[in-house]
């Protein structure tokens, strides 16, 4: 349900934006997800496609894109790594995060040409 209801949400504001903008259909909306934000992207992209039908979204593809969190490890200094994992991928060595977003936001929002 947590996810439908980001849909509700994100689907409302893609209908004013595309109001405004003089935009009939959207092709592409773009997502960046933080990896502690609690959002699994499949459940997301079902909910999308099934929430969208009748909004200017129906049939835009839903693209994701993950914030990489930052990590320190004791031999190579802080990295940014894509996946909340906890083993140096450089040496093997344990890593310690430092920071992981919790965010989701909209980065960018394709209209249809056709
Ligand atoms: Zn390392």
């Amino acid at each position: 349900m947590h996810e439908a209801a980001i849909c509700e949400a994100l689907l409302g504001q893609l209908t004013t934006l595309a109001a405004r903008r003089d935009w009939p259909r959207l092709q592409e909306v773009r997502l960046r997800v933080g990896l502690l934000s609690g959002v699994a992207p499949e459940a997301l992209e079902f909910a999308f496609s099934a929430l969208a039908a009748g909004t200017v979204a129906e049939g835009s593809a839903l693209v994701f894109e993950t914030e990489p969190a930052r990590f320190a490890c004791i031999t190579c200094g802080e990295i940014d790594h894509d996946r909340l994992e906890f083993v140096c991928p450089r040496c093997g060595g344990p890593l310690r995060l430092l920071h992981a977003s919790r965010d989701l936001f909209l980065c960018g929002v394709t209209p249809s040409s056709g």
